[in-house]
């Protein structure tokens, strides 16, 4: 494997990007990739589509950014916009793959990040991430580290056709129990993300992975019918299948997708409920929980959990969740000053999208937080 990439050492100019708006799934607000390209070489992956500019051949080549941690250490300390929030490490690359074994640059990326107190949200498909559990628990216990490793089939043989240099499946869940044993406090779940129709939406199969998620501890479990295909991402996967022992998926897949990127919401909307009636009864959560700022943000962030859990919710159960409420969560998390002072002048209906209908889901929640600190967070705001 290591002959098969090509790596090169590249400088620059930043290191961290800052996200307009938190993701709502992994509430990451910043993401650092310490690698261009990613050796898992996963057969579905998005890094091939053109939307990414990957400025190296991502088959063979791998980008080492060089003195990534310095620069890093350099923006946080100098920025006085970059107020402490959530950092992904890896987007379009996993931070842990083969190469991290010798260059390190995620650790030392993760090193910056634990002596500057920033909380981090991982999702990773290498046990390798084990190896950092000396700062991982120091994170976790200064601010917030959520992990998930992303398994969509305890098939070790498909999944390694699908992600040949990634860590089997089985590794993974060891790895997560792990994990979980040592260091209680990190927030752990399975990104069970993308569901590959055909390949991988058989219910028994889906349950296997809920059962063994369970089991290994997992905190959550984030699940998405379905597989973007883009481009030639779509091209370079259609072509893998082809030529493979699952190559009787390609028609069925073509037929369902009908020239789209997408499958028909229909298919999502009955795996998504098939899902969420298995996690609860498996008694896992299909959100993770958001790392809360102690500053004027405090209550910002909490809202907006509660408003943006609420509309994935109804989008999961009913087929159709409210834009409105998806965006009044989501311009909470730049709102530059605390919604309680906003609620106790009046002025909710003079923020975008707050109709009556936010209003009165948060208007309990918010004259609670206004008189005192609540005892119990927004959970029961969300039954
Ligand atoms: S691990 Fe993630 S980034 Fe790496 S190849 Fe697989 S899907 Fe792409």
């Amino acid at each position: 494997m290591a002959e098969k990439f090509r790596l090169i050492y590249k400088e620059y100019k930043s290191a961290i990007n800052k996200l307009k708006y938190p993701d709502s799934w992994f509430w990451v607000r910043y993401t650092i990739n310490p690698y261009s390209g990613c050796a898992h070489t996963c057969i579905y992956c998005d890094a091939r589509s053109q939307r990414y500019y990957l400025e190296q051949d991502f088959e063979h080549e791998i980008i080492i950014k060089r003195d990534i941690d310095k620069k890093l250490e350099h923006t946080l300390k100098r920025s006085r916009s970059m107020l402490p929030d959530v950092i992904g490490p890896g987007g379009v690359t996993d931070g842990w793959q083969p190469v991290e074994r010798e260059v390190e640059n995620t650790r030392k990326v993760l090193k910056v990040i634990a002596q500057n107190k920033y909380p981090i949200g991982i999702s990773t498909k290498s046990s390798l991430i084990i190896r950092d559990i000396d700062i991982l628990q120091k994170i976790a216990l200064d601010t917030w580290c959520t992990v998930a490793f992303s398994i969509t089939t305890t098939n070790e043989e498909l999944a390694g056709f699908l992600e040949p240099f990634s860590s089997a499946p089985s590794e993974r869940f060891e790895t997560l129990k792990s994990l979980k044993e040592k260091v209680p406090q990190i927030q752990v779940g399975i990104n069970l993300i993308p569901i590959i129709p055909f390949l991988e939406d058989n219910e028994d199969d889906l349950e296997d992975i809920v059962r063994k998620s369970k089991s290994a501890g997992a905190d959550f479990i984030l699940f998405s019918p379905g597989l973007t295909l883009r481009d030639s991402q779509a091209q370079f996967f259609i072509n893998k299948l082809k030529e493979s022992k699952y190559n009787y998926v390609v028609k069925p897949l073509l037929e369902l997708y009908k020239g789209q990127m997408h499958p028909p919401s229909e298919y999502a909307k009955k795996l998504n409920l098939i899902l969420y009636t298995m996690c609860q009864e498996y008694d896992i959560n299909i959100r993770e929980k958001r790392w809360i700022p102690n500053d004027f943000r405090k209550w910002n962030y909490k809202v907006s959990e509660l408003l943006l859990n609420k509309e994935y919710l109804e989008l999961v159960r009913t087929g159709k969740g409210s834009n409105i409420m998806k965006w009044a969560g989501l311009i909470l998390n730049n709102l530059n000053e605390s919604i309680i002072d906003v609620y106790r002048r009046g002025d909710l209906p003079k923020l975008k999208n707050f109709n009556k209908e936010v209003i009165s889901i948060i208007n309990p929640f918010l004259n609670e937080a206004a008189k005192s600190e609540p005892k119990q967070g927004i959970d029961k705001f969300l039954k």
